[in-house]
């Protein structure tokens, strides 16, 4: 058991509890950090986080994060607006952006399908994307998703729903390994698993 601390550090160990990979232990190592920084430096952690309140939202077109709406890469004409890569995450469209090799646009998908999650496939916010294709002229869809059991089950899953839609479905070619991360993966394997895309 540990002590009780007062109020405010408790909440401050609340939130920094809710962090992936932040256990008791690590939670308790940032308190001490924190609590040894300067007020300013406080107030500084504390303004960065209001002003995500207050000027970051979802893009409207494609669902990433943002604080313009539509999003730099929506409202970019020069972008290809007939092929649109569709990803689980904003990190993993941040990761494709990296290779500054792809010109299309993309679709945020904000979640892949997964039991354990308590996702199922008619939780998956696939509507604006079949309006978009409806209204944009898109002829491909670039399902980019991690290669592991959930990604792999949401490529099925979404393979046979744009089956009934005019355009070319194709997935990312190989090289990120089974079980991997699309936003971890380099931009070298990126570019090849991009290029070398295969039609489903
Ligand atoms: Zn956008």
């Amino acid at each position: 058991m540990r002590p009780k601390f007062p109020v405010p550090v408790e909440h401050l160990l609340a939130s920094l509890n809710k962090l992936p990979g932040v256990g008791p232990k690590t939670a308790l190592r940032y308190m001490y950090a924190i609590l040894r920084w300067q007020n300013q430096d406080r107030a500084g952690l504390a303004s960065a986080l209001l002003e995500l309140n207050a000027t970051l939202l979802v893009c409207a077109k494609c669902h990433t994060l943002s604080d313009v709406n539509p999003c730099s890469i929506c409202a970019d004409g020069k972008r290809d607006a007939t092929t649109v890569c569709m990803v689980a995450e904003p990190q993993d469209l941040l990761a494709i952006e990296s290779t500054g090799m792809y010109t299309g646009r993309y679709y945020v998908l904000g979640a892949v399908i997964s039991p354990l999650d308590g996702v199922r496939p008619e939780d998956l916010h696939t509507r604006p994307l079949l309006d978009r294709i409806a209204t944009e002229g898109i002829r491909e869809i670039i399902l980019a998703f991690d290669p592991d059991a959930e990604g792999e089950t949401t490529t099925l899953f979404l393979t046979k729903l744009l089956k009934t839609q005019p355009v070319i479905i194709s997935r990312l070619g190989r090289g990120i390994p089974v079980g991997g991360d699309l936003e971890y993966a380099d931009t070298m394997t990126l570019t090849d698993a991009l290029a070398g895309r295969k039609i489903l």
